[in-house]
């Protein structure tokens, strides 16, 4: 997949590309980034790609001739291709695992940065095809933003993460996810952490996906440090309590951190009994 970024800052992306996921992604061909420096596509001596905002206002607002030229440049360079021609702005559609899931099937994605008070809103209406933002607050620029998407993104791809199935049980692992399901799957290739001595076919992958969910806690050793002692039943290679012990605290975690999340989440009926259960103990007196 390629991703061309359009930036004031080409440098700014040094250092996360040269290491973890990007760095991966790019070694192993899955992902190219290209990026393009805004100032190539302006006509004047000074290389100028922003002006005053017309009607008066503080900063400066990026001009819409740069910006076009330089996604038309793109456009023309596969022109019977169409692809997505994002606008990193606090205005767009939000950013969450779903639009990931969906940009990582492209075979190409546009990344717009904008700077100071924004981008002309012609770039917006008339040549982005839409705005993405990655949260409810305001960055200085997209470059960042441009980053967490790349990133969220490229660890989608298949043969990126080194274990596929360590997404399916993340949070907001979705119902359906491409995953290599290696017969002799264990989380960190090492015995004694309850993840599989025995073989743990595919279906038992799907099933101990938490869906939507946050993620259950996870622990490594020690399996004491200060006192604090990881949950006995994790230690104890019995798979099925585990897959239970874990749901539950997804469910738990979920419900007492993102509400909002559990009612889009098909839950199956042992779900919304141990969510009963949940909710019960936790409006239950403390014992003194
Ligand atoms: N005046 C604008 C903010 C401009 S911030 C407004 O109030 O809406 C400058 C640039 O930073 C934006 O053009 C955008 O590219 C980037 N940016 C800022 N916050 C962002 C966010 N939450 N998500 C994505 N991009 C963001």
């Amino acid at each position: 997949m390629i991703f061309d970024l359009v930036t004031i800052f080409p440098d700014f992306f040094t250092s996360i590309l040269e290491q973890g996921i990007l760095k991966r992604a790019l070694a192993g061909g899955q992902v190219e980034i290209r990026i393009h420096d805004l100032r190539d596509f302006t006509d004047d001596v000074h290389r100028t790609v922003d002006d005053r905002p017309f009607g008066g206002g503080p900063g400066m607002v990026f001009k819409p001739e740069p910006v076009f030229r330089a996604v038309e440049a793109l456009r023309a360079e596969s022109p019977q291709a169409s692809f997505p021609v994002i606008l990193l702005s606090p205005q767009g559609r939000l950013l969450r695992q779903p639009v990931a899931e969906e940009l990582a099937r492209e075979t190409r994605v546009v990344l717009i940065c904008g700077r100071y008070e924004g981008v002309d809103q012609r770039v917006a209406e008339h040549l982005a095809t839409e705005e993405l933002s990655i949260g409810d607050y305001v960055l200085s620029g997209g470059e960042i933003a441009a980053a967490v998407v790349m990133e969220a993104v490229a660890r989608l791809l298949p043969g990126v993460l080194g274990n596929e199935e360590s997404r399916v049980e993340e949070s907001f692992a979705p119902v359906a996810v491409v995953y290599d399901c290696r017969p002799d799957f264990d989380h960190h290739g090492r015995d004694g952490f309850g993840a599989s001595e025995t073989a743990s076919p595919a279906s038992d992958l799907i099933q101990s996906g938490q869906h939507g969910l946050l993620d259950f806690p996870q622990y490594t050793r020690p399996a004491e440090f200060r006192g604090y002692k990881v949950p006995e039943v994790l230690l104890s290679g019995n798979h099925a309590e585990i897959r239970r012990w874990r749901r539950r605290a997804a469910l738990e975690k979920t419900w007492r951190k993102r509400p909002d999340l559990l009612a889009k989440v098909p839950l199956s009926g042992e779900d919304r009994r141990t969510l009963e259960e949940i909710k019960v103990s936790a409006f239950q007196p403390v014992a003194s």
